[in-house]
């Protein structure tokens, strides 16, 4: 059968997956989701013990994207995940902590974040489905980027035939570390450059490309059209769901818990899409009691979880775990969706009043669903470090600042709720990734030392393998070095396609 997409508001258009993934975006303004949630059953739940990642991929994903052959999808899941792209063939392993709890690692693709997981084979699932619906236009992917969405989309599109892609960062907002993977990036269709002035000058410039309908007849002229790589395309989304189910099935295969045995995912968000296919395997059937929403100093989705009114109007607080320093999370949109059984007139005005006031506020009833499954608590910088510091002492294993703010919030969950059911952490990163904050907790010496000296220290003292994108770094030959004044975004992008 083949499932049909909507987006959450006004516009009654039905599409097919391939197109939604083409889409991204409603014209609506709303974000695709599927019509109807498909079911796995318990039983089908254990035949995944004996299945790799790519075979649970294949059966997850095919589940939604119905309009793609098993060949199609094959060919996107394959160049996506293995040996060459991910460095643990389980693509995400599981750490055990305890008796009771474990890290799902989601960091071992090639820029040792989370967003690889679904950044590897959103450009296969694009190319694909424009195949299939007959466009041969080159597809541009602009990004604008505070560090890890870049690099991650970098890496994805590398040399994908009919794409390009141009990744704008801040000048001066980016890491020595996120600024270096970027700058060295390999491949020939690839173009990265700075922009004087801080994140929201740039993603401004994005956005303005975006919306240049000049600029836009230009490239149509020449066979191109823009995308975008952000994390409210269907595409992202519907990969991550597949690891929800790859845990549970480790954790059954090991025995650590039992085939229907319910557990709790804690999850350090940011935009909510990560979560939010946890939810989705929820819905499809695996068996999850909680999941709880771990938030930063950035808690707008704490105070929603806890009391239903969202209010973006509150100050942007720059922290230890900067992927989770975001006021407006995207995919709440399909939550709220899904929650409120499809209500099209409700999410408009509930997503209209955030754009003219910066906040809404949702029914008692819809409150008291949401909390049935969610949970929601935040932690600080002093809190993230001091996370590190303790796990990597008492249990010898580094996190990096996402996860402990995961940790922490986990902490605080059990403390509360007294429900000791067996509980996964979600890592996002790689320790090496965000090594300031993690050379604070785990060298005395951190102050004295640069970017890559840190690197070297914490694997001196740790033992833990800087991960091969990351390990030296500041060897690799520069390739982009232009910085730019906002105002010559246009002219950039016009050199780069020859237009
Ligand atoms: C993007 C990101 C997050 C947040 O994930 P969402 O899906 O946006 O909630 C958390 N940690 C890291 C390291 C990230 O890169």
């Amino acid at each position: 059968m083949n499932l049909k997409y909507t987006t959450t508001r006004a516009g009654n258009d039905q599409v097919t997956s391939s197109q939604a993934i083409l889409k991204g975006l409603g014209k609506d303004g709303g974000l695709y989701l599927p019509l109807s949630i498909p079911k796995v059953s318990i039983e089908e739940i254990g035949t995944f013990t004996n299945l790799t990642y790519n075979e649970k991929a294949m059966s997850i994903i095919g589940m939604f994207l119905t309009d793609f052959t098993e060949a199609e999808l094959r060919h996107c899941i394959d160049n996506a995940y293995n040996e060459k792209t991910f460095t643990s063939p389980l693509i995400t392993p599981l750490h055990m902590l305890d008796e009771n709890s474990a890290v799902l690692e989601l960091y071992h693709g090639p820029t040792s974040a989370f967003k690889d997981v679904a950044l590897q084979i959103l450009p296969y699932l694009l190319t694909t489905s424009a195949k299939m619906n007959d466009d041969d236009r080159t597809y541009v992917i602009l990004v604008a980027t505070s560090g890890d969405t870049g690099k991650a989309a970098l890496e994805g599109f590398k040399d994908v035939p009919n794409t390009k892609i141009l990744v704008f960062y801040p000048n001066d907002g980016v890491s020595m570390v996120q600024k270096l993977q970027m700058v060295t990036q390999l491949g020939d269709n690839v173009k990265v450059v700075a922009v004087e002035g801080n994140f929201d000058d740039t993603q401004n410039g994005v956005k303005e490309l975006f919306s240049n309908t000049l600029l836009g007849k230009e490239l149509n002229e020449k066979n191109y059209t823009f995308s975008s790589a952000n994390s409210i395309n269907w595409g992202r989304l519907v990969p991550q769901i597949v690891y929800y189910f790859e845990s549970y099935a480790q954790l059954v295969k090991n025995k650590n818990i039992k085939l229907g045995d319910e557990i709790n995912f804690t999850v350090p968000t940011g935009n909510f899409g990560n979560i939010l296919a946890g939810y989705y395997a929820r819905e499809m059937g695996l068996p999850i009691k909680r999941l709880i929403c771990a938030a930063n100093a950035n808690d707008v989705l704490k105070d929603f979880i806890n009391t239903g009114s969202y209010d973006r109007n509150r100050d942007f607080v720059k922290t230890l775990s900067p992927s989770m320093d975001i006021l407006i999370s995207s995919n709440l949109e399909r939550l709220l969706y899904l929650l409120s059984d499809g209500d099209k007139s409700l999410i408009s005005e509930l997503m209209s009043n955030l754009k003219s006031e910066g906040s809404y506020r949702v029914s008692p009833e819809l409150l008291s669903k949401l909390q049935s499954i969610f949970y929601s608590d935040s932690a600080d910088d002093k809190d993230t470090i001091k996370t590190i510091k303790d796990m990597y002492e008492s249990k010898n294993y580094l996190i990096d600042t996402h996860t402990a703010v995961a940790y922490r919030v986990y902490e605080k969950y059990v403390a509360t709720t007294n429900d000791t059911s067996f509980n996964v952490i979600v890592s996002t990163a790689s320790p090496y990734k965000f090594n300031g904050a993690v050379a604070e907790a785990v060298l005395p010496n951190y102050k004295d030392l640069d970017d890559m000296a840190q690197l070297k220290a914490i694997n001196k003292i740790t033992g833990v393998a800087i991960p091969d994108g990351l390990n030296g770094l500041d060897g690799k030959s520069v390739r982009f070095s232009d910085v730019i004044m906002k105002d010559d975004m246009e002219v950039t992008l016009k050199q780069y396609l020859n237009l």
